[in-house]
């Protein structure tokens, strides 16, 4: 017989409180400062303005109510339980960026819709990350690698945040710079060329074509690294971005004499047509992708919450894990995150996807009666695909 929907979620509630009784790592810094956001089965964050005095406290509380989600802020207030926002004294914030393979938008979510998640989605998303890091927060912004913190969000994205006390009092217009910096908003590709005038012999006057070298900090030497990067693909690859057929090709036939010449910024037997609309799509290839709408808020609005590393994430039944740099590569956000991994659960399930995890596959189901472990039966009833029997 099948368990309804309210008795469902009372299994899965018990194997949450289960994890947070012997859970140890899933306490922010500054726990006493944070406002916390506690989600249910059908909101991610249904009631907030919480807040804890200790950690014990706030052990006792997941273990008690088993929220599917738990969120806190990225914020330190003198008052986190108070409202509204302005009686709670801000103190500062962390700064943090959110990823979501969502905002992607990447083709294989037209095929599997975006409440789904696959491999493609899973390394897309890490490589979006490691990106941002390696990019942009190490190099541009000089942040270390252990000030840097990855928590993985326990569905399809991650969330980085910058551990450093002196970004703690960036109001949200740095914020807002620091996130328009890092997804090209604003950033003018031609504004790193220049026209220069130079005297030949004969006292004639020619132009030659200053640009961005790829030794260059910032921007200007992205924009040089990752023209070459995109020549090196092929010439296809040019046509891609929107370069004409016959321009493409000439310039990949002059390759290595291109590459020669913006080594040291000479971008002379570069032609382009078009310029705007090609640079605009190679910036594209290099920038961060964060939505216009949540995402960027988490960057440049202190008052936001983000999920809690080590905890549930209540659309999976996997944890929300952080997740060291070193360790980034080799992280398998399907198999590193499983948690209830001991017995089984008879469902019936429908899901014209696989589901791989914890290094197996299951299904495609068509309405089957099955026994799955129980990680794999928790993920398909959360993402709707399955119904828990007796
Ligand atoms: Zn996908």
């Amino acid at each position: 017989m099948e368990l309804s929907i309210s008795e469902s979620r009372a299994v899965i509630s018990t194997l949450i409180s289960e994890y947070y009784l012997k859970a140890d790592d899933i306490y922010p810094d500054k726990i006493s400062e944070r406002e916390f956001g506690v989600g249910d089965y059908e909101s991610k964050i249904r009631s907030r303005h919480i807040s804890f005095e200790s950690k014990k406290a706030f052990k006792e509380y997941l273990v008690k109510n088993s929220p599917p989600f738990i969120s806190c802020s990225t914020a330190f207030y003198k008052h986190p339980s108070f409202r509204p926002m302005e009686n709670k004294e801000w103190q500062g914030s962390e700064l943090v960026f959110d990823l979501d393979a969502t905002d992607m938008k990447l083709p294989c979510q037209s095929q599997h819709g975006t409440s789904w998640v696959c491999a493609i989605c899973l390394s897309s998303v890490k490589e979006e990350t490691i990106k941002l890091i390696e990019e942009f927060l190490i190099p541009d912004f000089g942040f270390s690698k252990d000030e840097i913190e990855i928590n993985f969000s326990g569905n399809r994205g991650y969330h980085v945040h910058i551990k450093k006390e002196s970004t703690f009092s960036l109001d949200q217009a740095a914020r807002k710079e620091i996130s328009d910096y890092i997804t090209g908003n604003g950033v003018e590709p031609e504004a790193f060329f220049n026209l220069e005038e130079l005297k030949k012999d004969t006292g004639r006057t020619t132009k030659k074509l200053i640009g961005p070298k790829i030794t260059d900090g910032g921007w200007s030497g992205k924009i040089a690294r990752n023209f070459i990067k995109e020549l090196e693909k092929g010439y296809e690859n040019l046509i891609l971005l929107g370069m004409e057929k016959s321009v493409a090709r000439n310039l990949y036939k002059k390759k290595a004499l291109i590459e020669l010449g913006i080594n040291n910024g000479n971008w002379d037997m570069v032609y382009i047509k078009n310029k705007g609309d090609f640079w605009k799509d190679v910036l594209k290839t290099q920038s961060i992708y964060q939505s216009d709408k949540i995402d960027q808020n988490v960057t440049n609005d202190p008052s936001h919450m983000v999920r809690l590393a080590n905890t549930i994430h209540g659309e999976t039944g996997l944890l929300s894990k952080k997740v060291s740099f070193n360790e980034l590569t080799n992280f398998n956000p399907m198999a590193d995150t499983v948690l209830f991994d001991k017995g089984t659960i008879n469902v019936i399930a429908n899901s014209e996807n696989i589901l791989h995890l914890n290094n197996q596959s299951f299904g495609p189901f068509k309405n089957e009666k099955t026994e799955l472990p129980t990680f794999a039966a928790v993920y398909l009833f959360l993402k709707g695909k399955a119904v828990f029997l007796r």
